[in-house]
């Protein structure tokens, strides 16, 4: 049996450790993908220390996929050995479930998550479903595509079914990980684009990833500076701060969402007042299915927006991880595999 060499979990709080592994075989309506390249994102600290509800140990993290189709099971359809493919969060469905039989896949009941439920991306191969598969252009490299399977889908598909169209105004909280390809989303899709992060000196990047205005949240009270700009239609909350959230609520529109993407769990206190009297909405929003990530792929390809990443082994995925998850990285970090 021919190896490969994948970074496992053995249990909850456990080192990400270096192993062989036997290469594994594709079953029925699966395809093995040979990774080239695998994002590194917050989301992975599920596995990492056992907080998502019934991991079996060991596990291979990583649900920010680029690879290459590299042997294909029965009944899969057009796909091919040699095509190159991404596979995001949304990893399969259980087709039999309320959610799945209203045809709403991304809600199904039984999620299968690549790094979660199934082994992952810090590895040379990995296993998948066809329904977890999106077609990758030439345009783009492994690695640029690797952070638009998560961190990029998210933002790209939240923004899109946020109900504002071109010309209203659009504000991304916080530019991180998340934020910074939301701004570009948000500018690209002709939304007139407000970021709002901590420091003047995050401005000129603010601009050059395309936003019109720029908020300091340490030198402005964020809501009356978004008021002077009329209101937000939108809001997409990228950030980890409770507070941060609440300090953005009254600088919504009449009919104003507030979409949050960002995970924490603090709970947020808010007004309700302003929120009837102006038909303010909350509201969350998960990633997306496989074609979601290939419209995500596909709008990046061609209006040039990429991740800004820092890039490291597969070997280095300890070093990695710790990275992304310390807050050092400012934008993406991703495992370089192979070509
Ligand atoms: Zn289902
Ligand atoms: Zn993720």
């Amino acid at each position: 049996m021919a190896k490969m060499r994948a970074v496992q979990v053995s249990g909850p709080n456990k080192p990400l450790e270096l192993v062989e592994r036997e290469i594994p075989s594709p079953k029925r309506g699966s395809v093995r993908v040979k990774v080239q390249a695998c994002g590194i994102c917050h989301s992975d600290s599920f596995t990492k220390e056992g907080t998502f509800p019934g991991i079996q140990y060991p596990r291979v993290p990583g649900h920010e996929i680029a690879g290459v189709i590299d042997a294909v099971g029965e009944a899969v359809g057009n796909w091919k050995v040699g095509q190159r493919v991404g596979i995001g969060w949304h990893g399969g469905h259980c087709t039999i479930c309320d959610s799945c039989r209203r045809g709403d896949f991304v809600t199904c009941s039984n999620p299968q998550i690549p790094g979660v439920t199934y082994d992952g991306g810090y590895a040379e191969y990995v296993i998948a479903p066809i329904e977890a598969l999106a077609h990758v252009p030439d345009e783009l490299s492994p690695v640029e595509v690797g952070p638009l399977m998560c961190a990029g889908i998210t933002t790209f598909n939240a923004l899109r079914n946020s109900g504002a169209v071109a010309g209203d105004t659009v504000a991304i909280l916080g530019i991180g990980g998340l934020g910074h390809l939301a701004v570009q989303f948000a500018a690209k899709m002709g939304f007139r684009t407000i970021a709002i992060a901590r420091g003047r000196d995050k401005g000129p990047l603010a601009q050059k990833l395309g936003a019109h205005h720029y908020i300091d949240s340490e030198s402005a009270k964020v809501s009356e500076e978004l008021q002077k700009l009329g209101g937000a239609k939108v809001i997409l909350s990228t950030v980890t701060s409770n507070k941060a959230v609440s300090d953005v609520i009254d600088g919504l529109s009449i009919d104003g969402k507030l979409l949050v993407i960002g995970a924490f769990g603090e709970p947020v206190s808010i007004s309700v007042l302003p929120l009837i009297l102006k038909r303010r909405t909350i509201a969350g929003w998960p990633s997306g299915t496989s074609i979601d990530s290939e419209d995500t792929i596909s709008f990046s390809a061609l209006t040039g927006i990429r991740s800004m990443n820092e890039t490291f082994p597969l070997e280095k995925a300890a070093e990695a991880y710790d990275r992304m998850m310390s807050g050092k990285a400012r934008f993406r970090v991703v495992l370089v595999t192979g070509q």
